[in-house]
């Protein structure tokens, strides 16, 4: 059995930069990634075309440590630099799994089961890297792992209705542009738009965009009261997603439901993200409630992530940094004193930890 020295989720500047610091300390490390591409988290937020800024924390050293991940000048388009981190990652050959997503790990003897839905790895030490932005999920019986979290591609979507879930500006956003490029190809099947609600919020140029397609014609069909309910495979072996639709009471506590059912390549959710805490609980990791007295930082009644000055959460082996931890932890002092460590959510902060990260486990693997 191969048990790799460190296993890194998350193929964003913080673990690119601890398993790269890893690979120069001599260290077997592989980087688990659930995107078909490095910097998925990236990828996924960053709006087209922004500058990524060099930002250096008030006070922090001004070396960014591992200067290939720095962004260039005082600010890089992200189509550049996405491209530029993509072929550093393979010059560097950094070990990748993509496509890959981490679901748990469990202890063993001397080392860590890590569980990905693509089977189980051993490793020493964990990283996890897997930044702020986890999506929130769909939360039907069932698997729904296929449904797409984002437009990649809008051309997939021609030819069969599609259906478009989040009550905000991206999915709005998403419901018109490919309203548009259904028109403008001749494609008659439509766009529904289903919300749990009965109101969407929308930004105002989003909402501009939206009503323009729908005057020029658009096939767009608005859903209110949607829920999510089932992932199912079908007699055809489609793997579908069903939404109820309408939910009528009858008597005697009987309901009369309607649904709607959509092959899950058709469905896009955009039903947000939400901070890695649930994440952390999940995998029984110690946090701290905040209180009044407790915290400044944090919100009251938030978890946070309780780690020692090495990063390491209460599960010896196991640390966590960059976004995963921003823009607050809880940091356990060695005189037995714990406070909230403010922890900003910017790429020199997620190299810094990585690099941090690395060294520290390649000093105790040699000690
Ligand atoms: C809109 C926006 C603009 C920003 N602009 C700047 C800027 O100009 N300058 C700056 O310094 N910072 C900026 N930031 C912040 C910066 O992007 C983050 O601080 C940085 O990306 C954090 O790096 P990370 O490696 O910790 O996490 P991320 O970059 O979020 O990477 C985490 C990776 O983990 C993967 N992952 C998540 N869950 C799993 C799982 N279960 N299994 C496997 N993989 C998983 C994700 O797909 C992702 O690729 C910006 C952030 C946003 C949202």
């Amino acid at each position: 059995m191969d048990i790799l020295d460190i296993a890194v989720v998350g193929a964003g500047p913080g673990g690119i930069a601890c398993a790269r610091r890893a690979m120069e300390q001599g260290l077997s490390c592989v980087v688990i990634e659930k995107g078909r591409k490095v910097l998925q988290g990236i990828r996924e937020t960053y709006p087209r075309g922004k500058g990524v800024y060099p930002t250096v924390p008030r006070g922090a050293d001004e070396d960014y440590i591992v200067n290939e991940i720095r962004p260039i000048g005082d600010k890089e388009p992200v189509e550049e630099y996405l491209v530029r981190i993509e072929a550093f990652v393979a010059e560097a050959g950094i070990p990748m799994r993509l496509g890959q997503e981490f679901k748990g790990f469990e202890k063993a003897k001397g080392h860590f089961i890590v569980h990905t839905d693509h089977g189980a790895l051993h490793a020493r030490n964990l990283v996890m890297a897997f930044g702020s932005n986890i999506p929130v999920e769909l939360g039907v019986y069932g698997e729904a792992k296929t449904v797409a979290r984002n437009l990649e591609n809008p051309e997939a979507y021609l030819g069969a209705p599609a259906l478009v879930l989040g009550g905000g500006s991206t999915a709005a956003d998403i419901v018109a542009v490919l309203s548009r490029l259904k028109r403008e190809r001749g494609d008659e099947t439509p766009v529904y738009w289903g919300h749990r609600r009965t109101t969407m919020r929308v930004e105002k140029d989003v909402a501009r965009d939206m009503g323009e397609e729908i005057l020029l014609g658009g096939n767009i069909k608005i859903l209110h009261n949607v829920v999510p309910k089932l992932g199912e495979v079908d007699e055809e072996g489609i793997e579908r997603l069903v939404v109820q639709t309408q939910k009528m009471p009858l008597d005697g506590g009987v309901y009369l439901l309607q649904s709607l059912s959509f092959p899950m390549k058709n469905v896009i959710a955009c039903i947000g993200s939400q901070g890695p805490a649930p994440v952390f609980r999940k995998l029984g990791l110690q946090m701290i409630t905040c209180t009044a007295g407790i915290c400044k930082i944090g919100k009251e009644g938030s978890e946070l992530l309780l780690l020692n000055q090495s990063l390491e959460t209460s599960q010896k082996g196991v640390f966590a940094i960059g976004g995963a931890v921003s823009p607050v932890y809880m940091g356990a002092f060695e005189e037995g004193t714990i406070k909230e460590n403010k922890h900003p959510n910017l790429i020199y902060t997620a190299v810094r930890d990585g690099v941090a990260v690395a060294d520290e486990i390649a000093q105790r693997l040699k000690a």
